[in-house]
């Protein structure tokens, strides 16, 4: 199995779903080979699997500053120009009829372009922001990590999708690698403050004790003490 995670970007599902949409962009005649920054590398930092030292060049300040100031504001300029994002929205949306979408790959695709979007603060048409809000119930939705290869949402992904449609504003770019709670899916920019972790498994996130009472039937099965996770590794 390769990489799994709750939230969106952290698994191979969705990083392998940013690829197919960097060969959609291509397939509409764009030379996106020539960009200098790619669509993955607004979300690389979420790869669980990356070596070590990708992982310690992510969490500094001077990457962080970099991937705000250049890398997000590079691709958002290149998604407004000529539309290219609203283009890419309709040709997504195109494929969503495909009758034999029977693992919701089309529909989660553009739930894909979505994010991106959001992600780069790029501009979305009203319509293609109801488009994504009437999907959101359509695609499949796991609270429960699996070893076979799921597909559509996992739980606190979702939550993370719909508050950043509840508070997308153009030109204002929504990170999906900050914490986010894993039941509303709001971050430090919504709640005024870091959401907190869990103390027992120091992997799920909630913005305050109701949320967290909220979802804790649902977390109570993956709530692991990281010890005993290394033990069962999982
Ligand atoms: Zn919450
Ligand atoms: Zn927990």
């Amino acid at each position: 199995m390769g990489r799994w995670g709750w939230r969106l970007f952290e698994g191979d599902q969705d990083l392998d779903a940013v690829l197919l949409v960097t060969q959609r962009v291509e397939s509409m005649g764009v030379d996106i080979e020539s960009w200098e920054h790619s669509l993955s590398s607004m979300v690389h930092q979420t790869d669980m699997l990356a070596p070590a030292e990708a992982i310690a060049i992510y969490s500094t300040a001077g990457y962080a500053a970099s991937l705000a100031n250049v890398t997000v504001p590079y691709i958002r300029k290149k998604l407004d120009t000529d539309k290219l994002g609203e283009r890419l929205f309709a040709a997504t949306r195109a494929k969503e009829r495909v009758p034999e979408d029977l693992f919701q790959k089309a529909k989660y695709s553009t739930i894909i372009v979505g994010a991106l979007m959001m992600r780069a603060g790029a501009c979305i048409k009203e319509a293609d922001l109801q488009h994504l809000r009437d999907l959101v119930p359509q695609i499949n939705c796991t609270s429960r990590r699996t070893m076979w290869e799921d597909h559509g949402f996992r739980s606190p992904g979702k939550a993370q999708f719909l508050a950043a449609l509840d508070h997308y504003e153009p030109g204002v770019a929504r990170s999906f690698q900050e914490p986010s709670c894993f039941k509303c899916g709001r971050i430090e920019a919504d709640i005024g403050h870091k959401p907190l972790q869990c103390k027992k498994c120091k992997v799920a996130t909630y913005c305050g004790k109701d949320c967290q009472r909220a979802q804790w039937r649902e977390h109570r099965v993956s709530c692991i003490h990281p010890a005993q996770r290394r033990v069962l590794n999982i």
